[in-house]
């Protein structure tokens, strides 16, 4: 645990930006974490580095091959002027997972926590303390072995970066106009969609640019097979409230198990409000919608927290659910949530960690 780590310092500081001006990962601090991968070395040599360019061979594998996975986690401020992670050990958990996948020899969770921690706290300048920002945490690995064989490389790189992000939400949670996709997919079964893997965004870009230019924000993905079960939106889990009850896609292996929406299942099974994980059929939602028994749909992912649903298109069809206005469970579990992550509330779940 008393892992060493080196730092290479410097002394060129940038300015930071103005809170106004952050938006989401446009600015990233000083320094970066890096770790290495060697077949005979195994991962060796962590180091904390001034944030700088790459010097990467063309023929480096991940520019080919993909193999390239990531992870999205947040530090806080408090009032008091405490750090406070939130589930960090669940995003290193899924760090590996996505490692199993993709091919990548697994890493020691104690090390990158440990990593992370040590380079927030070098960094914690940088966190911004107003209403809604955070400091957004980016580790990430690459394959660096310079060969154009197929197979896994023998050669990676782990990086940590970080970036002070603005509020999501300018002022108070805005609904979300959600476009259901029906012609392209994101994962199939048996595939990586499970997994935190630089391709599965590579492949969803072209649908998203296509719902906005229809004017959605987002697209929900339904099971590449029959196009008829609901799997997730771009980057959130999704839930739907339906005569009082939640229900949520149960994980397939094609849906990206987050922790928000682990967070979210925990938080309504403490407060006795009924939770299912299941499939979900497009059809029935759309049902539940005509019979009135629809009430709430939200999203719920690392950036947003908790995303209300106001609109949903489906074929030919569109639906405004709940009038278009914040359901009151969807802002009661933005609150629960950003409350515990900001230190605001007690952290009964036991979900953060201080630095
Ligand atoms: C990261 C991600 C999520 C949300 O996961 P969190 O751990 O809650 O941030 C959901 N879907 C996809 C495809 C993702 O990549």
């Amino acid at each position: 645990m008393n892992q060493v780590i080196e730092l290479v310092k410097t002394n060129e500081k940038k300015s930071k930006p103005s809170v106004g001006s952050l938006g989401f990962g446009k600015y990233f601090t000083d320094y970066m974490f890096v770790m290495d991968y060697t077949k005979d070395k195994g991962w060796h040599g962590p180091k904390i580095t001034p944030y700088e360019p790459l010097v990467l061979e063309p023929s480096s594998m991940v520019f080919h091959y993909g193999q390239a996975i990531f992870e999205g986690l947040k530090a806080y401020k408090t009032k008091e002027g405490k750090v406070l992670l939130f589930r960090p050990d669940k995003n290193i958990r899924r760090l590996n997972l996505s490692c199993e996948r993709i091919s990548i020899p697994p890493l020691d969770e104690d090390v990158v926590l440990e990593a992370i921690k040590q380079l927030v706290d070098l960094e914690k300048d940088w966190i911004p303390d107003e209403e809604g920002t955070s400091l957004y945490i980016r580790p990430f690995i690459i394959a660096t072995e310079p060969y154009l064989g197929v197979r896994p490389s023998e050669q990676y790189k782990l990086m940590v970066i970080l970036s002070p992000v603005g509020s999501y939400y300018s002022g108070q949670l805005t609904p979300t106009k959600i476009y259901v996709e029906d012609k392209y997919v994101r994962a199939v079964p048996g595939g990586v969609g499970y997994v935190k893997t630089s391709g599965n965004y590579a492949a969803s870009l072209k649908a998203q640019e296509e719902a906005e230019e229809q004017g959605y924000d987002q697209v929900l993905w339904l099971d590449a097979i029959e196009k008829k079960y609901i799997e997730e939106v771009g980057s959130m889990n999704i839930f739907f409230k339906v005569k009082g009850e939640v229900i949520t896609p149960e994980l397939n292996g094609s849906i990206l198990g987050g922790i928000t929406r682990d967070s979210v299942i925990q938080l309504l099974k403490h407060w006795g409000i009924p939770v299912r994980e299941e499939r979900i059929s497009v059809e029935d939602v759309f049902n539940a919608y005509h019979n009135g028994e629809l009430e709430e749909v939200f999203g719920a992912g690392t950036a947003a927290v908790i995303s209300p649903v106001g609109e949903l298109k489906w074929k030919d069809e569109h639906i405004i659910v709940n009038g278009n206005q914040i359901g009151d469970l969807s802002m009661r579990l933005y609150e629960a949530i950003t409350n515990i992550q900001l230190g605001k509330e007690e952290d009964i779940l036991n979900w953060t960690v201080e630095l």
